[in-house]
């Protein structure tokens, strides 16, 4: 046991030294240039993860509309906590509740593990903090030690504009839009009308050049949320004649057929810019949704075809995580990537990583990314991670599978070198 404890706190101090990539953040308004977001701490427990579970234990799953006091300096902090505070305390045996803790522990000197009326005094320093925004943000990163993070924040095709100039920050454009045929998203990129399906992929191609040249690193689909993300493959005259009566004038199964169609296109145009390509997998945020329709063994054929596309399988596929690892062991070009898992689920995460590194390669495998719109929340997920990525290794090392260097070899790996690889930081 001590020699565990002893071998878990060298690995954690030797990843003091690594340079951490964030595999996947939401942050955008708290590192736009001029940030127009204030952070309360009823915001805080609310945006998040966390409103999940509060609306899973009844909390009204319109509650976040009362938040528009925060994007016009107004203060309703007491209306907003007195409506969430019951449900706060129906939650507190969940993850997504106690990694916040470690976050105000750190940060705020906050030592409880519950609310009284101390709630307001640590509402306004947080509020304090986040008004000095993209600042405190950017202190963040350097405290945490964070070299690049990959932001995906732009749903138009194009890198967001708004964010502070900062050499950490790089972003993953999605093309969901195109896939799914919103001709408001492609009408916004294209001032020349769409005529035809040529037409259409003309503007896909002249999206993808202009994403790269803007600097955009990859590519990232969130379909998971909604609809299966099996791809079939579908000859073009069959999406040409959809395309042609109107995507609003054909029925679902046919839509379907089209969105097929259109994630074979983006593939491709993958490998043509050498754009790794992030796939959303496994539990989708918030309520209401089918897990099943998230299975990462849907994308076989899709990591099947295009040997040329990095696939960046997300969030280990949880619950699927075991199949996630069988398409990492797979395929040369499938990665697994446990950004979110960390928070999710700490139980999960371990046992996913420790079957991980079993059966994968450790040059295909990435640890962390945080997945959160407020930087507090990537701070505690950090810190969670480092110390589950820790006992994994502490615990091989004692089992005497491998050495503490190649420990200290796969920390440093799956922490950043990884990404760095892939991503070509
Ligand atoms: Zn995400």
């Amino acid at each position: 046991m001590e020699k565990m404890i002893q071998l878990k706190k060298d690995i954690l101090e030797y990843m003091e030294c690594i340079k951490i990539v964030d595999h996947h953040e939401h942050m955008w308004e708290v590192l736009f240039k001029d940030c127009p977001r204030e952070i309360d701490l009823p915001f805080f427990f609310t945006r998040g993860y966390l409103e999940s579970d509060l609306v899973s234990a009844g909390l009204p799953s319109n509650f976040s509309k009362v938040f528009s006091y925060l994007l016009e300096g107004k203060d309703r902090s007491e209306e907003a906590w007195s409506q969430l505070s019951p449900y706060l305390k129906r939650v507190k045996n969940t993850v997504y509740y106690q990694y916040l803790l470690i976050a105000l522990r750190d940060l705020y000197g906050y030592e409880h593990e519950e609310f009284g009326d101390d709630w307001r005094e640590l509402s306004e320093k947080i509020r304090a903090n986040n008004r000095k925004n993209p600042q405190w943000a950017l202190s963040l990163l350097d405290k945490m030690g964070i070299r690049r993070v990959i932001l995906d924040i732009a749903d138009t095709g194009m890198p967001s504009e708004k964010i502070v100039k900062d050499e950490r920050l790089v972003q993953v454009v999605r093309m969901d839009g195109f896939i799914m045929g919103d001709m408001n998203v492609i009408r916004a990129l294209r001032d020349e009308p769409i005529r035809s399906l040529d037409d259409y992929l003309d503007a896909l191609d002249e999206t993808f050049e202009k994403a790269v040249r803007k600097g955009a690193v990859g590519i990232k689909s969130g379909l998971a949320y909604q609809r299966i993300i099996e791809y079939r493959e579908v000859p073009k005259y069959k999406a040409e004649r959809i395309f042609t009566v109107g995507l609003s004038n054909v029925s679902s199964g046919e839509r379907r057929v089209f969105q097929d169609f259109m994630m074979h296109e983006v593939c491709k145009r993958c490998a043509e810019h050498g754009l790794p390509f992030q796939i959303h997998t496994g539990i989708q945020a918030g309520n209401f949704n089918t897990i099943s329709n998230a299975n990462p063994t849907y994308l076989t054929n899709l990591i099947r075809k295009y040997r040329e596309v990095k696939f960046d399988i997300f969030h280990g596929g949880y619950p699927y995580f075991r199949e996630a690892g069988i398409l990492a062991k797979y395929f040369p070009n499938a990665y697994v990537d446990g950004c979110w898992l960390t928070h999710i689920s700490p139980s999960a995460y371990r046992e996913a990583l420790n079957e991980w590194l079993e059966i994968v390669p450790a040059t295909k495998i990435f640890a962390w990314g945080g997945d959160h719109e407020i930087p507090e929340h990537t701070y505690a997920s950090l810190k969670l991670a480092k110390e589950l990525v820790a006992e994994v290794l502490a615990f091989k090392v004692i089992d005497g599978r491998f050495s503490k260097k190649t420990a200290y070899w796969i920390a440093e790996r799956i922490m950043g070198k990884n990404a760095e690889e892939v991503y070509g930081f």
